[in-house]
């Protein structure tokens, strides 16, 4: 895609009806671990809320296929594919303190890889407009060689590999998952065509993503991070976006964003700890929708990552699936207020220093 101004496809017109993609793995219950906090009750509570609202019958569904070795090899290596081959193999085995693989595992995850591969091209293409992928497991922790907290593959940093195979000269991932995608952020430290921009707790799990985190040589400037402090809250949490991820995707112009979209940053998660409501989350993603509608024709890909707790998981959900389809977004109706906690001034100031926005 050498040219800014791609022509948008018949039918992407939000009069006619936008195309949004809806992909599942329903073999996804075969991964699955005792009392493990990411379960498949978290994609089930998802998919029946938009069957509940209506809004799956307006999305198109995607069934998921097979990614190629070629494909998880293009931000993998060899070693970890062998590696959740094998502990499937063997009956399944922990790849670390925190991530199981099951006898099922080998298969979802590729076939979940595939689905955000084949979704990826098929926006690229025109044939859809945006694509949300309800899928799990998360895959943002996943470095080119490890699996790691939760995640075996990275789905996100597959579809942005996709996208440039494809002829897309820059792409933009935002991340909103509570953690820091230390794997996304590693597979594409070096390469300026990909725009990183993460907000999540800090001091947390996996540790990485401060904010003079800005890349390597000439990516320098296209890695971002704000780390914002426990409890921080819907003020915060949207100022960063407002105040370094809006202008950050002003300045990398992207063709295609593609969205990390981890839900564990809610105030009810029982992981996470930065107190966002849904309206946080959906002006947050509203922001981020809106900025792909101004800069790439609305060309987006948004991938489940962490989120734990499932009324917000659902509710996020499906608000996020009305902005995707052009509708107003449906107020979550728990009646709970979260109140704000430390000024993420600071942090945000930090941040827009060390990526030069002023
Ligand atoms: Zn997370």
């Amino acid at each position: 895609m050498a040219s800014e101004h791609v022509p948008a496809a018949p039918g992407t017109q939000p009069s006619a009806g936008r195309r949004v993609a809806l992909v599942t793995e329903p073999g996804h219950v075969a991964h699955a671990a005792p009392g493990h906090v990411e379960r498949p009750e978290r994609t089930i509570a998802i998919v029946e809320q938009l069957e509940r609202t209506g809004l799956a019958a307006r999305m198109r569904p995607l069934a998921p296929r097979a990614a190629t070795d070629a494909e998880l090899l293009a931000v993998h290596d060899q070693g970890l594919l062998d590696a959740v081959a094998a502990a499937g193999a063997y009956g399944g085995a922990w790849l670390d303190s925190d991530t199981y693989v099951t006898p099922a595992s080998p298969d979802i995850a590729r076939r979940i890889a595939g689905g955000a591969v084949a979704a990826t091209e098929a926006v690229i293409a025109g044939d859809l407009d945006s694509a949300f992928l309800a899928t799990r497991p998360c895959g943002h922790h996943a470095t080119p060689s490890s699996a790691m907290g939760f995640c075996l593959y990275n789905h996100v940093a597959l579809a942005a590999a996709a996208a440039l195979r494809a002829g897309v000269e820059r792409v933009a991932i935002v991340d909103w998952d509570v953690h820091h995608g230390n794997g996304t952020q590693a597979i594409f430290e070096a390469d300026p065509r990909v725009l990183y921009f993460s907000t999540h707790a800090s001091p947390f799990y996996p540790g990485t993503g401060a904010a003079d985190e800005t890349g390597s040589g000439a990516a320098r400037g296209t890695k971002a991070n704000v780390p914002l402090a426990h409890g921080t809250g819907d003020a915060g949490f949207v100022a960063a976006y407002e105040q370094v991820c809006v202008p950050l995707l002003e300045r990398h112009r992207p063709q295609l964003v593609l969205v990390s979209s981890g839900w564990d940053s809610h105030a009810r998660d029982p992981l996470g700890t930065l107190n966002v409501s849904t309206a946080g989350y959906t002006r947050v993603a509203q922001l981020v929708l809106e900025a792909a509608q101004r800069l790439c024709a609305g060309r987006a890909v948004v991938v489940l990552e962490g989120g734990y707790d499932l009324h917000a998981l659902a509710w996020c959900a499906s608000a996020l699936c009305e902005l995707l389809l052009g509708d107003p977004p449906t107020a979550d109706p728990d009646p709970s207020r979260y109140p704000d906690g430390p000024d993420a001034a600071r942090v945000i100031a930090a941040a827009r220093r060390a990526l030069r926005l002023e």
